[in-house]
Parts: C-alpha cells; sequence; structure tokens
C-alpha cells in the first residue's frame, strides 16, 4: 500500500491558468505553511526567446497581465518576446463593413500583448516549482479519483502515490478528465469547425497590429509576435475545408493564406507547420461540488474569435485564490461551501454571457442571408464611427 499524503490544496493541470491559481493563492502569507500538490501530465518546459515560435498563442489583456504582476512574475515575464500591440483591424469578407480598434483612442498604450503560450506557461511553472509550499507531482496523470465523505478527495497517482484533500482544484483544461469523473455535467455547442494554426513570415512588417478578417467559414487572424515579419495564424474553417487545408503543399497554403487576408500583409513568404484543434464550446453546469473547484477551460471553452478563452480562465483563478483567502483570514476552511459558492457567483454568469456572445459572432458572420449581410455591414460601419461607444467597447475587451 502506498503512502497516503494529505494536502491542504491539490491542484490538477498546471497549464497557465492552473499555474496562476497556485501562485496567486501562495502571494497570501497567511498560507505560507499551505501544502499544496501540484499534479501535470506534461513534463516541465524549458524556454528560449532565440528558438522557433510556437504557434499557440494568447493576447492577454491588461487585466490578465496585471494578474500576472500580482503572483511576482512581472519582472520574468517582460524578459519574454511578446508584441505590445496597440490596434485591431476587422472586417468583413462580404461587404464593406470595417471596426478599426485603436488603444490611443480609448487612452490605453496598448491593447494586450501577444505571447506565446508555451514561454508564458514555462514561466509560471518554473516559479511554481520553487515555492517551498508546492509538491510538483508530474509529469503524471491520475489514475483514479473517489470522493469522501464530507467534502474530500482521493486521488490516486499513476506512480501509486495517493493524495488527500479536502481542496481539489480541476485546471485540467477543456476534456477535464477530474470535472468528468466528478460526474459535473456540460452544456456543450459543436461548432463543426476546426481551428487551422501555424507561424508565417509575411513580406510586410504586421504595425503592432491584429487582423481579422471574417469570411464565410469562419474568421482568419493574423496576431502579431514579437518579430515585425511574423505572425501567429488562427483560422477557424469548416471542418473538411480546414482538412483539405492541411494537406495543401506549403507553397499552395502560402497563396490561399495570402488571398484569404487580401494581401494586407503582403505576401506570405513562409509557413511553419500546420496544427489543427475541433472548436466546441462546453460550459459546465456547476464549477464545484463540495471541495471541489473548476477553473479555466475546465469550466469552460469558447470560440477562439476574440481571444478571450485564457483571458476568462485567468479571472477565475484570480477570484477562487481571493475567496479562498479570504476564507483563511476568517479561519474557515479554504474550500467551504461559502467560498466555492461566492466563487461561482461571480464567474459563471460572466463566462456564460462571454460564452454566448462568440457563438453569436459566429453565427452572425457565418450567415450568408443577404438581409442579414447588409446589416452586420453597415452595423460594423456604424459601430466604427460611433465614438464614445466604440471607446467603452475596447475598455471592456481589455478588462479596464
Ligand atoms: C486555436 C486556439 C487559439 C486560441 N487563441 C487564444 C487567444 O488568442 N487568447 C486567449 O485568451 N485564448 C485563446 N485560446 C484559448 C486558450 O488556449 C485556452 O483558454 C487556455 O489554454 C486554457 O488554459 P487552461 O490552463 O485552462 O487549460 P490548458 O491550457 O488546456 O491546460 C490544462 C493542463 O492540464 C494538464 N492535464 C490535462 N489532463 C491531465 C491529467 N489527467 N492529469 C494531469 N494533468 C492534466 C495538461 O497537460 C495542461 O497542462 C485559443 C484556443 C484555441 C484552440
Amino acid at each position: 500500500m502506498s503512502e497516503q499524503r494529505p494536502f491542504d490544496v491539490v491542484v490538477v493541470g498546471a497549464g497557465m491558468v492552473g499555474s496562476l491559481f497556485t501562485l496567486l493563492l501562495l502571494q497570501d502569507p497567511q498560507l505560507a505553511g499551505l501544502r499544496v500538490a501540484v499534479v501535470e501530465a506534461e513534463p516541465l518546459r524549458d524556454w528560449s526567446n532565440t528558438g522557433e515560435f510556437d504557434p499557440r498563442v494568447s493576447a492577454l489583456t491588461p487585466a490578465s497581465l496585471a494578474l500576472i504582476a500580482a503572483a511576482g512574475c512581472g519582472p520574468a515575464f517582460a524578459e519574454l518576446r511578446q508584441c505590445a500591440y496597440t490596434d485591431m483591424r476587422v472586417w468583413d469578407a462580404d461587404g464593406t463593413g470595417s471596426v478599426h480598434f485603436q488603444a490611443r483612442d480609448a487612452g490605453l498604450p496598448h491593447l494586450g500583448v501577444l505571447v506565446e503560450n508555451a514561454a508564458l506557461q514555462s514561466l509560471l511553472t518554473r516559479a511554481l516549482v520553487q515555492r517551498p509550499q508546492v509538491s510538483w507531482l508530474g509529469p503524471q496523470r491520475w489514475q483514479s479519483l473517489e470522493r469522501l465523505a464530507g467534502g474530500r478527495w482521493r486521488l490516486v497517482l499513476a506512480d501509486g502515490a495517493v493524495l488527500e484533500t479536502g481542496c481539489l482544484v480541476a485546471a485540467d483544461g477543456p476534456l477535464s478528465p477530474i470535472r468528468e469523473a466528478a460526474g459535473i455535467a456540460v452544456d456543450s455547442h459543436d461548432y463543426h469547425q476546426r481551428a487551422l494554426v501555424c507561424i508565417a513570415r509575411t513580406e510586410q512588417p504586421h504595425q503592432m497590429t491584429a487582423w481579422q478578417r471574417f469570411l464565410p467559414g469562419g474568421p482568419l487572424a493574423f496576431l502579431p509576435l514579437s518579430d515585425v515579419h511574423h505572425c501567429a495564424v488562427v483560422w477557424s474553417l469548416p471542418e473538411a475545408e480546414a482538412g483539405a487545408l492541411g494537406e495543401l503543399d506549403d507553397a499552395n497554403f502560402r497563396q490561399r493564406l495570402e488571398q484569404a487576408l487580401e494581401s494586407r500583409l503582403g505576401t506570405v513568404a513562409a509557413v511553419g507547420a500546420r496544427y489543427a484543434f475541433p472548436l466546441r464550446a462546453r460550459h459546465a453546469r456547476d464549477y464545484c461540488l463540495p471541495g471541489l473547484a473548476l477553473i479555466g477551460d475546465a469550466a469552460h471553452s469558447i470560440h477562439p474569435l476574440a481571444g478571450q478563452g485564457v483571458n476568462i480562465g485567468l479571472q477565475d483563478a484570480a477570484v477562487l485564490a481571493r475567496e479562498m483567502q479570504a476564507a483563511a483570514g476568517s479561519r474557515l476552511p479554504l474550500a467551504h461551501a461559502r467560498v466555492l459558492s461566492r466563487y461561482q457567483r461571480q464567474r459563471r454568469g460572466d463566462n456564460a454571457l462571454t460564452l454566448h456572445a462568440m457563438t453569436g459572432f459566429q453565427r452572425l458572420f457565418g450567415a450568408s442571408d443577404a438581409m442579414l449581410r447588409v446589416l452586420r455591414n453597415q452595423g460594423m460601419r456604424w459601430f466604427d464611427r460611433s465614438g464614445p461607444l466604440k471607446r467603452q467597447v475596447v475598455r471592456l475587451a481589455t478588462g479596464r
């Protein structure tokens, strides 16, 4: 029989959200003696600013950047290669509607920062393993999960270790094996699309601008990277079309990309390896069970068209860490029922709104109905000239 190890908190999944949650929680000096286990399936990654660009990127809002700083990682983050983008241009392939968002108009230095996921995850996990309270139990998966009396959970890991805790935090991504094993129901919607991602080198510089064109099959985004001639491409397409594009040789694929972006950045001179991700919206009906909380993509996954997925996950992490710190201050158990229900109340409604907005945008821009096309193009033109409303939307989208 393996040793049974009690932990105050067990976090499963050290992606960007699980790592940030743990770091934020441990910022509270009251929790200096906390015993935290982190279970992660993948090995710790090294990161170098001189390697090839990682095709998975995130557009972090100023609100997310503030959380990274609050977790004590601001200086290390500043060292990562990144692109603070000042503009965003969105236009409709089926008409003349377009919107130009500018940080300057809203009195902001930038709209957000584009960073490679591998870089941010490596930074956060490296900070995590240095915390004396953290036992890093990876790379490995758990094998069984048992619900005990009194809101406690027992997790048996692949190496036979048995963990027991009254506070289990699942940050294990969109398929969340913990959520599934715990029996939490999910509402889901299949977009029947895949996101094709790759790195592209362009003839013209990206001008610190995120470019997004809404095509009938789905949006195409060119997201600016630290080198002005490199962008991360995220192209959402119907499944069959994504499959066919994935099969093209590089020369033909580059040509298709350039046409799809209407040559706004000149020719596409080179592309890296292509990866495809099925797109499905998911929303857990409950974020919590006694002694258990879901955060990040484990609780909700959304369409990448507005680049909000990780940003709302990082807000979950911040709210849950804050509520648990408040519980510690009142000498309550960290996963007390009141703590978990306050967390769910603060996050589920907001996340549901974002999820529905993304699905609505995806449907609106995917619609081929002539009347809808006219209306959405007129709407974009009107919105682009709307001044205060546009400024307010920029402030909301950047978390200000
Ligand atoms: C194509 C695409 C483009 C996107 N672009 C953006 C963007 O521009 N901006 C944005 O905000 N969001 C974007 N997103 C969404 C964003 O990538 C996710 O919201 C984000 O990665 C979620 O982070 P997470 O930490 O919750 O989950 P994940 O990143 O999925 O991390 C989960 C972690 O759990 C681990 N794990 C899983 N199972 C187990 C197990 N059984 N045991 C132990 N560990 C386990 C995994 O190894 C992983 O490290 C995009 C998504 C896609 C698909």
